[in-house]
């Protein structure tokens, strides 16, 4: 299988440009846009979070009338619930991408491995660093806003609508997930680019410029309590118990993938794409990209980077125009 193009560092940079998905072009292609609702946005991601938020609700958590009190035992299960699923894709990942090596460097946007001698990094590790924070701070405060959604759910201040009754309502749920995860990770970030919370805050995200499948959460204690607020609007607006443990997911384990620094993960001769060459563009350049493409606000707010050369030179000089305009 081809793994080209990698550059003589032996980087990998996709051949084509970012552009803007089906969804949003004009004029409209509407098969291209389903094709985009039902595969492109979803495949195989997406997919795998609604099959493990079934999983995550049926299975994995407690009945919700065992929640309407704030009580150690369930809270600590959503917790293991949670840690488990993300030691699950980014354990996982982590495993096969860095340890096993199982495609060597084949699609791998970094020419070096994680650093495991770099004092920015917790003992000097960036893997050890990366896990700690994803769990210690990211994996609690992630199940501590999921278990006051199910606390309100519990005590009826909201009460879910059943899948047999509001199917429509349901799937639309489903699809809502995704676009308002990342349109409110959009508004999050922006702030956590502001200079001063830049260098307190989110600085600890950036230290990885080589990311990996555990980098994804790992984020300042202060940053996690602004992106898991994703979960406020779930305080009023009720939704079936399926979709809190669905956006639970997304913001949780989403991000492993989508920092794994590989393009494409080859798991038993085929390729998935695993890597977000739009927000590693990110963490190479820092000043574009602050959303994703599927909800493109970056577009309308003029940070979109496609990966191409114009355009990082285009954006390069309209960032020298405002200093100067600023001066
Ligand atoms: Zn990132
Ligand atoms: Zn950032």
């Amino acid at each position: 299988m081809s793994s080209t193009p990698h550059n003589p560092t032996g980087e990998y940079q996709p051949e084509s440009v970012i552009g803007l998905p089906a969804l949003y072009r004009w004029p409209p292609r509407p098969m291209a846009a389903l094709n985009y609702l039902f595969y492109g946005m979803l495949f195989p991601w997406g997919y795998l979070y609604i099959g493990l938020a079934f999983v995550g609700w049926y299975l994995l958590t407690p009945e919700l009338a065992s929640m309407r009190q704030f009580q150690a035992g369930w809270i600590a299960q959503i917790w293991l619930r949670n840690a488990a699923l993300l030691i699950l894709v980014a354990g996982g990942l982590h495993w096969w991408l860095y340890m096993r090596r199982g495609q060597q460097r084949r699609y791998k946007y970094h020419d070096q491995w994680p650093a495991s001698d770099n004092r920015i990094f917790l003992w000097g590790n960036q893997v050890r660093d990366n896990v700690f924070w994803s769990l210690a701070s990211g994996v609690t405060v992630c199940s501590a806003y999921e278990a006051i959604t199910f606390w309100i759910y519990a005590n009826g201040f909201v009460t879910p609508p059943t899948i047999a009754d509001y199917p429509v309502y349901f799937v639309i749920c489903l699809w809502a997930v995704f676009f308002w995860g990342t349109v409110h990770f959009y508004c999050v970030h922006r702030f956590m680019h502001w200079q001063p919370v830049y260098r307190v805050v989110h600085e600890l995200h950036h230290r990885n410029v080589n990311t990996g499948p555990w980098t994804g959460i790992s984020m300042h204690p202060l940053e996690h309590l602004l992106y898991f607020s994703v979960f406020i609007p779930l305080w009023f607006l009720p939704v079936h118990p399926v979709i809190i443990v669905l956006l639970s997911l997304y913001m949780s384990v989403g991000p492993a993938p989508s920092h794994s620094g590989f393009n494409f993960v080859e798991i038993w001769g085929r390729r998935f794409i695993a890597g977000d060459w739009y927000h590693q563009l990110h963490h190479q350049y820092f000043n574009f990209n602050y959303g994703n493409t599927t909800a493109p606000l970056d577009k309308l707010f003029g940070s979109w980077h496609d990966g191409s050369r114009d355009s990082l030179r285009a954006q390069k000089e309209r960032k020298r125009r405002r200093r100067r305009t600023a001066v």
